[in-house]
């Protein structure tokens, strides 16, 4: 197609402001010199990119297609009905709302979906991987509701169920919530509904971190169970920055009202553009190898660092992260992920389960595989991950050793990451196109 105008031009931006650009220059380059590790961050692809960057920017639609509050919609419901019918179909979901501006919106919308004020809400304890939004003192979801907590049992680090259906018999609440941020195993969503059933409570999936790894068919799917599914589309799903919810029909109404007009204005429709390219990029057979490598390669990180002396909280996973108990190391998680970053390798400290240690300086880190596999890292790449990594969280900065060592690491990390780059050369073309 014959490119006209549509919106990026890196051209203007250099010109106009220099300083910005530099900006936008030095995170692909920051990006392209590390190893990523941050289980929550990924690599979109150019179009996606392209999607966000539009004059879908500058459009008001507030509503819903075919019934916005304003004229001139017309293409904007072509780009919104597009993403729901590709998200419908790419997931089997009865409804889909593609408007949530982040994964919190998302949450937020499913409280006022579904919960009334002080209403209680069971969910998977902040410090067993829940998150913030799942009832945490500094959250609205904390403070406007009454948050129950299950955790995770102490000899197997799994969701204790058996609490959880205490909790849901006694406090009866309204939702019962599972899925977090750092809870790497598979959920039994079975078993949640059942007990959402006895009680009759909402049963709401927060799938933020997995969502990709279901479109990709890596992990089983928490739809046919679930009555409400949220989750960031910029996770595993490598979309634009964003949320969406999935839904039973029945429930559609009142999701919808829950984003627009009760707690969202106008939604971003450069970026549901943007959704509506990531699930059609989601639905091919390399985005399943994607998933599929994913989940292939956590498991290998995890076995590699249990032979260098690492333990994996629950003894492994089976999704794309992995909580790493770094006790026997003798190093806390705040200090790894100092050395790391030191040495180019980016991840986050987390506290283990039952963590004896303060939630500033946690016995854990957190990792996860999806950036690395999107551009390229098999499972026979994960001995050198795991190599590079243990050399820098056992390396004591400040020492001559230690910052030899983190030295090293980080030409190590150059190398590996320049033979997998997230983005070839002037495929995004900020560099090989400015004067
Ligand atoms: C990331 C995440 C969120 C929040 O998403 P944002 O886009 O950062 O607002 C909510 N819930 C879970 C489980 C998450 O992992």
């Amino acid at each position: 197609m014959n490119a006209p105008f549509f919106g990026p031009d890196w051209h203007a931006l250099a010109e106009s402001d220099p300083e910005i650009a530099g900006v936008i220059l030095g995170e692909v380059e920051r990006w392209s010199s590390g190893l990523q590790l941050i289980a929550s961050e990924n690599v979109t692809s150019p179009a996606v990119l392209a999607a966000v960057a539009s004059t879908l920017s500058n459009k008001y639609a507030e509503g819903y297609p075919g019934r916005r509050f304003y004229k001139g919609c017309e293409y904007a419901d072509k780009a919104e009905h597009l993403a729901v019918t590709r998200a419908k179909e790419l997931f089997g979901a009865e409804h889909v709302n593609v408007q949530p501006h982040s994964g919190a919106s998302a949450n937020l919308a499913a409280y006022a979906a579904f919960a009334q004020p002080d209403d209680p809400v069971l969910a998977l304890s902040l410090a067993h991987g829940g998150h913030a939004t799942h009832g945490s003192r500094v959250n609205f979801s904390g403070n406007w509701f009454t948050p129950v907590s299950y955790h995770v049992r102490k000899d197997t680090e799994l969701i204790d169920y058996d609490e959880m259906r205490d909790l849901a018999r006694l406090h009866r609440p309204r939702m019962i919530l599972c899925g977090g941020t750092a809870y790497s195993r598979l959920i039994d969503y079975a078993m949640f509904r059942e007990i959402a059933d006895e009680i009759d409570a909402i049963l709401w999936v927060d799938a933020s971190h997995y969502l990709g790894l279901v479109a990709g068919r890596a992990v089983p799917s928490p739809v046919p169970y679930a009555d409400v599914i949220t989750a960031t589309t910029h996770k595993t799903l490598r979309g634009p920055r964003g949320g969406m919810i999935l839904c039973r029909a029945e429930h559609a109404k009142a999701v919808d009202r829950a984003v627009f007009p009760f707690s969202q204005g106008g939604p971003m429709m450069q970026t549901i553009a943007a959704k509506a390219v990531a699930f059609r990029e989601a639905a091919t057979d390399d985005f399943a190898a994607y998933a599929r490598r994913t989940v292939e390669n956590a498991g290998a990180l995890s076995g590699a660092l249990g032979e260098r002396g690492v333990r994996t909280v629950s003894g492994g996973t089976d999704t794309h992260l992995a909580v790493l108990d770094l006790t026997e190391l003798g190093v806390n998680g705040a200090d790894a992920e100092s050395r790391c970053a030191a040495a180019r390798i980016l991840l986050t400290k987390n506290p283990v389960p039952y963590d004896a240690m303060p939630p500033r300086t946690p016995s854990g880190v957190r990792v996860g595989t999806a950036a690395l596999s999107a551009q390229g890292f098999g499972p026979a790449d994960m001995d050198g991950v795991a190599d590079v990594l243990t050399r820098a969280i056992t390396a004591e900065r400040g020492t001559r050793k230690g910052d030899g060592i983190i030295a090293e690491v980080g030409e190590d990390v150059l190398q590996m990451v320049a033979a997998k780059p997230a983005y070839a050369r002037g495929e995004t073309s900020p560099a090989e196109t400015s004067r």
